[in-house]
C-alpha cells in the first residue's frame, strides 16, 4: 500500500486514491467510489489511526469514481472537502459537462466492460454530492498534510488538477495523466480517453502545466504508480495522444 514514505495507495481495481500522512494527521487525496468506504476505514486503521485523524479530503476533480466517499468522510470524520473552484458545481450535485467523445467507440473493448462493472458494483455510476465544500485555485499551496500545491490542468474536467507534494517529489496526477486507460486497457502515461473528457484537446494542452514539475513519482487516478520522472511521463503522454 505504501508507494512513497507516508504516501499510501488505496485501490480495489480501476481507480486509485491516496492517504498522505504527516505529523499524525491524514489527508485523503480523492475519495474513490462510494463502495470504497470499508477500504478507507481499514486503511486508516492499518496505519494505526482513526477517522478523527482524517483532516481533509482533497479532490483532483469531481467525477463519481473520485468523489465517492467524500461526503461520508465529511459527515463521519468531520473532514473538510476541497476541490478546484471550476468543479465545485459538479461536486455539489450540478449537471456534469458533456464529454466530447462517444462511448460507442469503446464498445468492442473488454476493458470498457471491466471498468463499467467494477465501478457500477461500487456505486460510482453517479456523483454523491458533497454538501459543504472548500475550493482552491491554480498555484495555491494548501496548509494540509503534505502541503500539496495545486496545478490546474483542465480538459478531463473543467476543474481537474494535479497536486504536488514538493517535499516528497510526488505528483498526484488525478485524471490529468493516467498510466492505464480505463476504456481501452492501454498501459503507459497518457491523457484520459475522449469518452471521459469534457475537452480532449484542452487536456492535451494542459500537460504543459506539468512541464518542469519537480517530481520523481507520479501517482495517477487510474493505473500503476510511475517512478521514472515527470518529464518522461509527459513525453510519452504527448506521443500517445488522444484515445
Ligand atoms: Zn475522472
Amino acid at each position: 500500500m505504501q508507494v512513497k514514505e507516508g504516501v499510501h495507495r488505496l485501490t480495489q481495481g480501476v481507480v486509485n486514491f491516496y492517504l498522505i500522512e504527516e505529523g499524525g494527521k491524514l489527508l485523503l487525496v480523492d475519495a474513490g467510489a462510494p463502495g470504497d468506504w470499508d477500504l478507507l476505514v481499514r486503511a486508516v486503521a492499518a496505519l494505526g489511526r482513526g477517522l478523527d485523524d482524517l483532516e481533509a479530503v482533497l479532490l483532483t476533480h469531481a467525477h463519481a469514481d473520485h468523489i465517492g466517499t467524500a461526503e461520508r468522510a465529511r459527515t463521519t470524520a468531520g473532514a473538510r472537502v476541497w476541490v478546484h473552484e471550476a468543479d465545485a458545481a459538479m461536486a455539489t450535485g450540478g449537471t456534469p459537462p458533456k464529454n466530447d467523445g462517444k462511448i460507442r467507440s469503446y464498445l468492442l473493448r473488454a476493458e470498457f466492460y471491466r471498468t463499467l462493472f467494477s465501478l457500477a458494483r461500487r456505486g460510482a455510476t453517479r456523483i454523491v454530492p458533497v454538501r459543504e465544500l472548500a475550493t482552491f485555485a491554480d498555484g495555491e499551496t494548501l496548509e494540509l498534510p503534505g502541503r500539496p500545491r495545486a496545478v490546474h490542468a483542465p480538459g478531463h474536467s473543467p476543474g481537474s488538477a494535479a497536486l504536488l507534494l514538493e517535499g516528497r517529489r510526488v505528483l498526484l496526477t488525478g485524471d490529468v495523466l493516467a498510466t492505464r486507460n480505463p476504456l481501452t486497457g492501454r498501459i503507459g502515461p497518457q491523457i484520459m480517453p475522449s469518452g471521459l473528457n469534457s475537452d480532449t484537446p484542452q487536456a492535451l494542452r494542459s500537460l504543459t502545466a506539468l512541464d518542469g514539475i519537480p517530481a520523481d513519482v507520479l501517482l495517477p487516478g487510474h493505473g500503476e504508480p510511475w517512478t521514472e520522472g515527470a518529464a518522461e511521463a509527459l513525453r510519452l503522454a504527448r506521443a500517445a495522444g488522444p484515445s
